[in-house]
Order: structure tokens, then C-alpha cells, then sequence
């Protein structure tokens, strides 16, 4: 519905709601469409975690997987989950840690927490493919939130047998602590003086299901394995409703980091129901992808820079 060609980045001077004024913060250019909406639904990706500081290279990578570095020559988080071990004990191993860190822990900055302040007052829903658990840690409320992609605190039947799904904190502990780790007061890892993590896990530790004995694995969407549960099921109908509630009212879609990786599940739905609504704005912030077809231009204000920065410099627009 979208013509390729008028799709332009509007960081120029023909950009959305404030080409008529000289404003150009991010709050100057969203104008009064967060205040005056009457439901802002929010559309989170990686970016936004990103930004809070959830960062899966260099120096969070070191900290953490500098052994399993060391021995397979990984660069990053992502490819050592990617990684075909040889057993359950070492993928365990690797797993426990990236869940821990990434789930457990609270992100380095307080972005979350920042944009929980914006909305918190409004009539609000998020939409994210996220799985880091960041919005309900910031005090977002469980019902108001669609996880898309699943979440690094479940586990699932790897078959699957069936469709439910298992919260992993107290067996991931267990994992991480048999390793040599210890964990502080605010879940934070750490290793102590001296110490060399183990890079397996005893076989016992290794979580299988309950019903047929299979290992278990992340309740995360990478192939058709992945469980949609009753939770999962249920955001599914409240994001849907919550969205025919708001039909033709003036919604703000507020996208954050989202890529062009699974554009199909917020960045593009969001473009398509803004276009339908003419009460409807869109904004989109983003380091390096803000951008917008022109059909909806005029309703739409996209904003190249950190979220977190963003965020900040926004707060005023939401009072
Ligand atoms: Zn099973």
C-alpha cells in the first residue's frame, strides 16, 4: 500500500507535524500529540533495550563469556547461543549465563523506567518483540503488554508435547552458581577473586519436561517449535482488543528501535493503522532507521538519535 519511493527520512525540513514550526527537539516536534491522545501504543524493539545499556558485545560480552571466547572464538552473545554444542551440560552452561544477565539482571540505564514515567497515566499498551523482560522490571503493567517473540524467563518442552510454558529464574540459578558465580543483592553476577567459571553443568541440573522428558528449551520464536501459551494467547486478544477499543480515536503509535528485521509485526501494522486513522500520529525514534512512507508524513514524526537521549529530552510533551 506503501509506494517505495516516497519513503524518506524525515530528520529534513519536509518532516511531519512541525513543518510549520521552527521547534526542533523531539519535543517541539511531537507537538501536542502525546498529551492530547487519547491511547499511546507503544512498539518496542531491540533498539530500545540497546539503549538501556542491554548490550550483547565488547565489554558486557568480555565479562561474562571471556572462556567460552576464548575456546570457540565468539564475538558476541548472539553466536554463542547460535553455537551446536557438543552437550547439554556446556549449552546449559552458555545459556544459564546469557539468561541471567539478560533476564535477571536490571538493564544498566534507566530507559525503561523513563518512558514507564511518560505513560504510565495514559491509556497505554506495548507491543514488543523484546524478550529481556525490560518493561515488566520497569513497573509496566503485565496486561498492557504483548510479547511477541516470547521471553528469556520461560522454558518449553523442545518438542513440543504440549503448550505451557515454565519460569526458568530458580533452575537458571541453580546453573549459574554451580559455575562459580555468586549473585548480589540486586541479581547481579559476579565471579569471585580468582575464581574460573566452570563452562559446563552437572548432568542433573539439565531442566527436562515434566510431561514426556525431553530437554527443555527457550520459549523464544525461532522456528515452529515455539509455544504460544494461555499468557501468551491472552496479551494476543488484549492487544487486539485494546486496539478495536481505540478504533478511530486519536492514538499515538510510538515506535521504538524497531528494525527492519520483523518489520511485519509492529513497524509495518503501525504505518497501515495510522494511514487508516486520520486521528492517529506516528513517531518513530531510532538511531539510523527513522523513516516513514509518504502517505503518512504529514501525521508522522521520526526522530535519529538514542532513545534513551530522546526520551529525556521528551518527558515535558507527556504532562
Ligand atoms: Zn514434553
Amino acid at each position: 500500500m506503501f509506494s517505495k519511493t516516497k519513503i524518506f527520512t524525515s530528520t529534513g525540513n519536509s518532516s511531519g507535524t512541525d513543518e510549520n514550526t521552527k521547534d526542533r527537539t523531539p519535543a517541539g516536534r511531537l507537538g501536542s500529540a502525546p498529551a492530547e491522545a487519547d491511547a499511546v501504543v507503544i512498539g518496542a524493539g531491540a533498539g530500545l533495550s540497546a539503549s538501556a545499556g542491554m548490550i550483547y558485545t565488547g565489554e558486557r560480552f568480555e565479562k561474562y563469556f571471556a572462556d567460552f571466547r576464548g575456546k570457540y572464538g565468539f564475538r558476541d552473545m548472539y553466536s554463542g547461543g547460535f553455537y551446536p554444542y557438543d552437550t547439554l551440560e556446556e549449552y546449559w552452561a552458555y545459556w544459564s549465563r546469557y539468561i541471567w544477565i539478560n533476564r535477571y539482571m536490571d538493564p544498566p540505564e534507566p530507559v525503561y523506567e523513563n518512558l514507564y514515567r511518560l505513560v504510565k497515566d495514559k491509556d497505554y499498551f506495548v507491543l514488543t518483540t523484546n524478550v529481556d523482560h525490560c518493561f515488566q522490571k520497569a513497573g509496566f503493567d503485565k496486561r498492557r503488554l504483548f510479547y511477541t517473540q516470547g521471553d528469556y524467563g520461560l522454558f518449553q518442552c523442545s518438542r513440543p508435547c504440549h503448550q505451557a510454558t515454565y519460569d526458568n529464574g530458580e533452575t537458571v540459578r541453580r546453573m549459574v552458581l554451580v559455575q562459580g558465580y555468586v549473585t548480589g543483592a540486586d541479581g547481579d553476577l559476579s565471579l569471585p577473586e580468582g575464581r574460573r567459571p566452570e563452562m559446563t553443568i552437572p548432568s542433573e541440573l539439565i531442566p527436562r519436561c515434566p510431561k514426556c522428558g525431553a530437554p527443555m528449551s527457550m520459549n523464544l520464536r525461532a522456528d515452529d517449535t515455539f509455544v504460544q501459551d494461555a499468557g501468551w494467547r491472552q496479551a494476543a486478544g488484549r492487544y487486539e482488543r485494546f486496539l478495536r477499543e481505540h478504533e478511530g480515536k486519536r492514538i499515538l503509535f510510538l515506535e521504538l528501535g524497531v528494525g527492519m528485521n520483523t518489520p511485519g509485526i509492529i513497524k509495518y501494522p503501525f504505518w497501515q493503522m495510522t494511514y487508516r486513522n486520520p486521528k492517529a500520529v506516528y513517531a518513530c525514534i531510532n538511531y539510523g532507521e527513522a523513516y516513514v512512507p509518504g502517505e503518512i508524513a504529514g501525521r508522522s514524526v521520526c526522530i535519529d538519535g538514542d532513545i534513551g537521549n530522546v526520551l529525556g529530552q521528551m518527558g515535558l510533551v507527556f504532562l
